[in-house]
């Protein structure tokens, strides 16, 4: 069978390093204790969970920690009820996903370039488990993958992140309050080192003397 998925990695709009790592990914070539298994007596067990013999296709796609930070993700994937079989089915779907045709063009390459994020952060934090004992902690990893994102993708005068959650209060500007300090709390979580907001909400504004536009140094 003819893998296409090594030649969409290079047609990519990607950066080079990410190229890298997601051809690496498919040609199956990183060294993954299945790899390194076949010229050395080493345990297969996968570094990240230790539950399940280790594979680049496992630990992107099936290892509980990778299944935890699709789930995470803003498209709430879940890489187990896909129907992956091989790490080519999982590389076709970073480039083709099952819900596509809901998405434009420059949506796609998000998920593509979402994807190959997440798959660079992994290896990284299993070469530092490995190496120097970093503990895998699920929800920083996620953080850094959401910064990550929205660093490299910059700001464009697009929409490149949004959230929602429901608030119990009948006063507009009590939710206008609300959401400004939660959008606060998300960018310090984010680390970002500074962030504009917007309201029209005059109360609001009166209330922590700012005009309607301001800039935090955080
Ligand atoms: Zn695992």
């Amino acid at each position: 069978m003819i893998d296409l998925s090594r030649g969409q990695v290079w047609k990519s709009r990607l950066h080079e390093r990410l190229k890298m790592h997601l051809w690496r990914i498919a040609a199956n070539v990183l060294p993954t204790k299945d790899v390194i298994s076949q010229f050395a007596n080493v345990e297969v067990e996968c570094t990240l969970c230790n539950l399940f013999d280790e594979s680049s296709f496992h630990i992107f796609a099936l290892c509980p920690i990778a299944k935890s930070l699709w789930f995470r993700s803003q498209w709430g994937v879940k890489t187990d009820s896909l129907g992956f079989a091989s790490i080519h089915d999982f590389i076709n779907f970073l480039f083709s996903p099952s819900f596509a045709k809901e998405l434009i063009v420059c949506q796609r390459e998000d998920f593509l370039f979402f994807g190959a994020i997440l798959c660079n952060v992994i290896w990284k934090q299993k070469n530092l488990f490995l190496f120097e004992g970093f503990a895998v902690k699920v929800e920083e990893l996620s953080f850094r993958i959401s910064k990550l994102f929205l660093e490299h993708k910059g700001w464009r005068g697009e929409l490149v992140f949004a959230c929602s959650k429901r608030l119990n209060t009948i006063f507009p500007f009590q939710a206008e309050a609300e959401a400004i300090k939660w959008a606060l709390t998300l960018a310090a979580n984010l680390e970002f080192e500074a962030i504009i907001i917007e309201s029209d909400s005059q109360v609001v504004q009166y209330g922590s003397s700012f005009s309607s536009k301001v800039v935090f140094s955080l």
